[in-house]
């Protein structure tokens, strides 16, 4: 239709098929399916064992330019793509993309002007949307149950250390059953580390006892917060303890949107059942008054932590507007996390489509964020090697990185960017050619698909594609997909099926075993464009803290402003020269990676005067949501 109904009407206006019909089409077995209603449903991990010699699809990242309020829109185009390959190229397709926070959605949506959720936009969207948005199969509830499991079982255990004896504790933690007293697997595993040679609890000396019972915390080295995924903001600093019972042992602490926590990284990073288990009983979250690390495992917390995960851990199927498969799985912030969707779901649907098939992946944010750490750590971790990254630009957005003016929500467009303005646009596709830099840094060919918005001329486009190829993308296209769904995107998918045909010669940016310090410096002056970086004393002592404690060779995620590719997020374009400051490091061990913050980062946002739930409600007859967009 034109114009372009909004995102709500077009996904409402389309029923879509009974996802047990889709499973079926896309050759998944029924005992394969767990159908949550009719729209949604979990693909259990079993399957990839089935499929296990069936070689995979072409694997594609969609990634963009740096972001700007005025949206880029990379969800929409990875729909668009798989709606174009699927539905009108008839190959096998999948979508794999992130499950959104509700913070955003009651809140405020990210920065962008075009408001919007990360189900698409316009005719490329993935149905139903107020299901995509809202709980889906509450795979963000079960995260936020474990990890407010870790927070109680640390301050329950800080607790009972303080107020109990050696041989108290150990009496209530090895408790006798039937006259006999035995360790449970977890607690047999904490005694290995130990090096405590011992199976019969009887037969510990004090001194073991005493090393056992005690993990003795050290309260201002707990990393670990409770979350929650609502943007609340009076939660960034709070303090607990502050009944009697707790008979005055207060910390001060804070809380995390749920989307920011080390769990949500390992949903996301995991490949199985098995390793999850691994994961979550690694994840580190203090230290000891002697420096040792303390684990989940430790606080004989990640048996239960993996059941409360067992179900998350199963990809959700969904579909597009065109019919055409989607797994939502994981969401992982993309600044302090990691940012990209579940390897589980990537790995099903490349089995899933075939040879012949394309899997297309989102990675959240810019290329210097999202794009970085999809090869540098998902990558690294599934084993995957992806074939094309498909870039995604706006006319709109490089204006702004050319010196457009600052836009304020509620105010219209400003005529720089409604009116053709190619001086603007030129300088501006410096961000454009440093991040397809960026994406040819790791050896991949790179397609620069420009979403066009109805108030692009032809002069701006073919600029755009024009200095695209210059700065070495094997082709750019115009799409209209947001516009027009699939057949918007053919001229993509086809300029993506050949560019998966181009040898491809894929390379990591940096050796996981480099120093901490020198893995952080070849990020910054390779994607981001810094002349060096500078470290704050704190960040000093973590890198030599956690090469100490044996993690100095995990990959590293940048925690970084995603507005810039520097550390203000002012400075758009391609900005040069700078000295990017780690003001500290922090540990996901048990995701599997070092996260340095440049600058300061929230970790949990806050609500806007007027946040998006003012327009929230059900109609009480059809039982219809209204409200989202
Ligand atoms: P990103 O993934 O880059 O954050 P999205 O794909 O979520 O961006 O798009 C953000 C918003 O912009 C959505 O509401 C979408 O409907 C809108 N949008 C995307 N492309 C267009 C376009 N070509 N014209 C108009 N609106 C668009």
């Amino acid at each position: 239709l034109n114009p372009v109904p909004s995102d709500i009407e077009i996904s409402r206006a389309c029923i879509p098929k009974p996802i047990d019909k889709l499973a079926r089409e896309i050759g998944l077995f029924s005992d394969e399916v767990e159908l949550y209603g009719k729209t949604k449903a979990k693909i259990l991990l079993s399957t990839m064992k089935r499929l296990q010699d069936q070689p995979d699809g072409k694997y594609v990242v969609v990634t963009g330019i740096t972001p700007t309020p005025l949206g880029e829109g990379k969800s929409t185009t990875t729909v668009g793509l798989v709606q174009a390959l699927g539905a009108h190229l008839k190959l096998n397709v999948f979508a794999c993309v992130r499950q959104p926070s509700q913070g955003p959605t009651f809140g405020i949506k990210g920065n962008s002007l075009c408001t919007g959720g990360a189900a698409g936009g316009g005719y490329s969207q993935v149905i139903p949307m107020e299901e995509f948005n809202l709980h889906l199969t509450g795979d963000i509830h079960a995260i936020t149950a474990a990890n407010n499991l870790v927070a109680a079982a640390i301050d329950a255990r800080m607790f009972h250390e303080n107020t109990q004896s050696d041989k108290a504790l150990y009496n209530r933690l090895v408790p006798v059953n039937n006259t006999v007293r035995t360790f449970s697997p977890i607690q047999i595993n904490r005694l290995k580390k130990l090096g405590i040679d011992k199976v019969h609890p009887d037969t510990l000396t004090e001194e073991e006892i005493a090393a056992f019972v005690r993990l003795d915390i050290d309260p201002d080295t707990i990393t670990w917060q409770r979350v929650m995924d609502t943007n609340d903001r009076f939660l960034r600093k709070i303090t607990i303890g502050q009944s009697p019972t707790e008979k005055g042992f207060t910390r001060s602490t804070q809380f995390d949107i749920t989307v920011a926590s080390e769990i949500m990284a390992v949903l996301a990073l995991t490949d199985g059942l098995e390793d999850m288990q691994k994961r979550l009983a690694n994840m580190v979250v203090a230290s000891s008054r002697k420096g040792v690390p303390v684990t989940a495992e430790d606080l004989g917390v990640s048996g239960a932590l993996t059941v409360l995960m067992k179900d998350a851990v199963k990809p959700n199927l969904m579909q597009t507007l065109e019919g055409t498969p989607v797994f939502v799985h994981a969401g992982p912030f993309a600044n302090i996390a990691h940012g990209n969707s579940s390897i589980l779901a990537d790995k099903i649907a490349l089995k899933l489509v075939g040879p012949e098939g394309f899997v297309v992946t989102e990675a959240g944010f810019g290329a210097d964020i999202g794009m970085e750490k999809f090869f540098d750590i998902k990558c690294r971790y599934s084993g995957l090697r992806p074939h094309v990254v498909v870039l995604v630009a706006t006319v709109r957005a490089l204006k702004m990185h050319g010196g457009g003016p600052v836009v304020t929500a509620g105010l219209p467009l400003q005529k720089e960017y409604t009116e053709e303005n190619l001086d603007l646009l030129e300088k501006g596709c410096s961000n454009l050619r440093k991040q397809v830099e960026n994406a040819m840094a790791f050896g991949v060919p790179v397609v620069v698909a420009v979403n066009v918005f109805k108030t692009d001329t032809d002069a701006e486009l073919e600029l755009v594609c024009r200095l695209a190829k210059e700065a070495g993308a094997l082709d750019a296209v115009r799409c209209t997909h947001w516009a027009e769904g699939g057949k918007g995107a053919v001229a993509l998918a086809h300029a993506v099926q050949r560019a998966s045909e181009t040898p491809s010669n894929f390379k990591f940016l940096y050796d996981v075993e480099l120093p901490i310090i020198d893995k952080i410096r070849i990020i910054a002056q390779k994607i981001y464009g810094a002349a060096d970086i500078e470290l704050l004393p704190e960040a000093q002592q973590k890198a030599d803290l956690y090469t100490k404690q044996g993690f100095g060779n995990l990959p590293i995620c940048m925690a970084k402003t995603h507005l810039s590719l520097s550390h203000n997020p002012e400075c758009k374009g391609a900005p040069t020269g700078f000295v990017l400051p780690i003001r500290d490091i922090r540990a996901s061990v048990g995701a599997g990676f070092l996260y340095p913050l440049v600058g300061t980062m929230s970790t949990m946002p806050g609500l806007p005067t007027r946040p998006c739930f003012y327009d929230i409600d059900l109609d009480s007859t059809t039982e219809q949501v209204n409200g989202l967009f």
